[in-house]
């Protein structure tokens, strides 16, 4: 009989068995963390777990259950995906977007792992502006990737990398790079072949191993910032989902009423948009946040989750935010005293003296009062200007303007007595005022008179003298010779004449100019006749910068016995070099003589070792010559005597063969 064995009940409730995912729940890297990983470095890895290509995993799975965020589109899938803006503006996926929310959600869902936001920067979406926060391109930092044999399977792409104002690898210490060592170019955040570590174009390996961190001291403040950023990051998980911008706002108030008001705050950053900050939704920009938390000495971390106590009691009346105002009995009494002055002060001296900025207030509390004083200030200013000029005074001012011979300036008179305007004149001296004007007009006149006649002379002088010696005056040195501040009433009265000197003047300056730049010429070309070895005329023209043929008209002796000078000499170096030629043409004709080989054109240059000539005609003609001079019969005799028998020193028949029959002839 066996033994009856008693077993345990059945489990009867469900085993919890997680929910099936569509893709691999692939586990993000280094979540909590400075380092944690992109989304879009998420998605290429994902990729790479199930041996697709990026491209592939996300055109047929992922970007077809997107529905697009903007255009005509917006919130339906596209039914034709267009392939190129998609890898151009992939880098928002990391952001802080509706994209990005879409694709997170839809990868939460796909791998049934959660919160895939960390991915992203959207857990900072309240809190940082969008603007210039991500970079549009791929950045790298090669010893972060390391050595391909060793981790390329761990290799993974840094959310940190994807910051803007990040620009150095915190670990590393080393600038990020954003080209290929190997095809030198830059890639998006995501591509097609995108795979973590390798180049999406030229797919080779980007890391290398580390040697060492070394620390360049310019990049110490990159660093501080992209640890700074590095913070927020791995700060990550631990927002509450309604984290906002209220702590920021209430420090960003502490610090401005420290300081003493927007005007008196300094934060590298202008106060405009620090009041923007703090009075209006305004989100700030991480560059901004950054520059702001640098001024502050403050970390950003801090900065927008803490608030910071700067040892301040937290009921401190805020005196710049307040209304500045004085006791109404104070400005009240002030008023009344500026009244009481034999001469009130004027309102914004009484509104400085009681600490205000502008009238606004008293105008606004005491407007009675301010006319009042106004008025009565007004009345005694003008009672204590009013010192009436005696009349006496302005008669013998006027008497003396007229017994003087010169221009009366009116005006200058009465402000010389102490008038302002020449109304008393018109009205009290009228007599007076008239001579005057009559003087002034005779004496315009008599100026004008004058003013013809030196035009005239200038101009005549002008003619005689074509070299602007002495130089011709302009119309307006003239005119103030003849007494007038302006050119004006000599081109009014006299348009002709005016017009006329004008044109002396512009021909006198211009011969004297070109007198000037033919001297240049002259003494240039006697230079030249001077000079050894004598100089082409064409580079005399070259050092002048000047005109061949007007040099050549100008001076046609000098540019005569310069070009025959100049031709001579080249003659003469042709001459020597022929010479020298012959000479060498000569010794070879005679050394080829002497070996019994006949002295043909070909042989003789191969003889000479650098022949000064080429010429066929000019060769042939020196070997002639050597030849007669030498008496060596024609090449037809030489070949006679040969094949008659006679003995010939050396010659080879190979020499023949070479002899091309045309050459050989002389
Ligand atoms: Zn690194
Ligand atoms: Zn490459």
């Amino acid at each position: 009989m066996h033994d009856t064995e008693v077993y345990g009940a059945w489990e009867q409730s469900r085993p919890n068995v997680t929910r099936r995912s569509y893709l691999y729940p692939l586990t993000p890297f280094g979540v909590g963390t400075a380092a944690v990983e992109s989304l879009t470095g998420y998605i290429s890895r994902l990729a790479a777990a199930h041996a697709l290509e990026t491209g592939v995993l996300i055109r047929h799975e992922l970007r077809s259950r997107i529905p697009c965020t903007r255009g005509v589109w917006a919130g339906r899938v596209r039914e034709v995906l267009p392939e190129y803006p998609f890898y151009m503006g992939a880098h928002t996926l990391n952001g802080v977007g509706a994209r990005a929310q879409l694709w997170v959600s839809l990868l939460d869902q796909l791998t049934c792992v959660p919160r895939l936001d960390l991915l992203t920067a959207l857990p900072w979406a309240s809190t940082i502006s969008c603007v210039h926060l991500l970079r549009p391109s791929r950045a790298w930092c090669p010893a972060c990737y390391g050595d391909e044999l060793s981790s390329a399977d761990s290799a993974y792409e840094r959310l940190l990398w994807a910051f803007h104002i990040v620009t150095v690898c915190p670990v590393h210490r080393l600038p990020l790079e954003s080209n290929c060592p190997f095809c030198g170019r830059g890639q998006y955040v995501l591509a097609y072949r995108s795979r973590p570590g390798y180049c999406s174009r030229c797919y080779r390996w980007l890391g290398r191993a580390s040697a060492g961190t070394c620390l360049h001291s310019e990049l110490t403040e990159q660093i501080g910032v992209a640890e700074m950023v590095g913070v927020l990051l791995a700060a990550g998980p631990t927002l509450s989902a309604h984290f906002g911008l209220d702590l920021f706002r209430e420090n960003v108030r502490g610090f401005v009423r420290d300081a003493g008001g927007y005007h008196r705050f300094h934060a590298g950053i202008s106060h405009l948009q620090v009041r923007n900050w703090v009075r209006r939704t305004v989100i700030p920009r991480m560059h901004s946040l950054v520059t702001f938390s640098h001024s502050q000495n403050v970390s950003l971390i801090r900065l927008v989750t803490e608030r910071i106590d700067r040892g301040n009691k937290p009921d401190q009346k805020c005196v710049w935010n307040a209304h500045y105002r004085v006791a109404a009995s104070v400005v009240e009494a002030a008023l009344q005293a500026a009244l009481q002055a034999a001469i009130p002060p004027s309102l914004p001296e009484i509104a400085n003296q009681l600490g205000y900025r502008s009238v606004a207030s008293l105008k606004f509390r005491y407007p009675a009062l301010c006319r009042e004083i106004v008025s009565r200030r007004r009345a005694q200013m003008r009672v204590s200007n009013k010192a009436p000029v005696p009349r006496e005074r302005i008669e013998k001012a006027l008497l003396e303007e007229l017994s003087k011979p010169g221009f009366t300036d009116v005006r200058v008179v009465m402000a010389s007595v102490g008038l302002r305007s020449t109304s008393r004149l018109d009205k009290d001296f009228r007599d007076l005022r008239l001579a005057i004007a009559a003087k002034n007009a005779t004496i315009k006149r008599r100026r004008l008179e004058a003013s013809r006649a030196a035009l005239i002379a200038a101009i005549e002088a002008a003619g005689a003298t074509p070299c602007n010696d002495p130089p011709v005056p302009t119309v307006t040195e003239v005119a103030q010779r003849m007494g007038f501040a302006t050119a004006e009433p000599l081109t009014s009265q006299f348009p002709e004449l005016t017009t006329e000197l004008q044109a002396c003047r512009r021909r006198a300056t211009q011969g004297k100019h070109r007198h000037r730049a033919s001297e240049r010429v002259r003494q240039r070309l006697t230079e030249a006749l001077r000079e050894f070895p004598p100089p082409s005329c064409a580079a005399v023209v070259r050092s002048l910068a000047g005109h061949w043929t007007q040099i050549r008209e100008d001076f046609p002796d000098l540019w005569r016995s310069l070009r025959q000078r100049h031709a001579e000499y080249v003659r003469e170096v042709h001459r020597t070099k022929r010479e020298a030629f012959a000479g060498e043409v000569y010794s070879a004709v005679t050394e080829l003589h002497r070996q019994g080989i006949y002295p043909i054109v070909p042989l003789v240059l191969a003889a000479i070792p650098h022949p000064q000539f080429h010429s066929r005609n000019m060769v042939a003609k020196a070997v002639g010559l050597a030849r007669r001079e030498l008496s060596i019969k024609p090449y037809e005799a030489f070949r006679g005597q040969r094949s008659s028998g006679t003995a010939v020193n050396c010659c080879t028949n190979a020499t023949f063969a070479e002899t091309p029959n045309g050459v050989a002839r002389p």
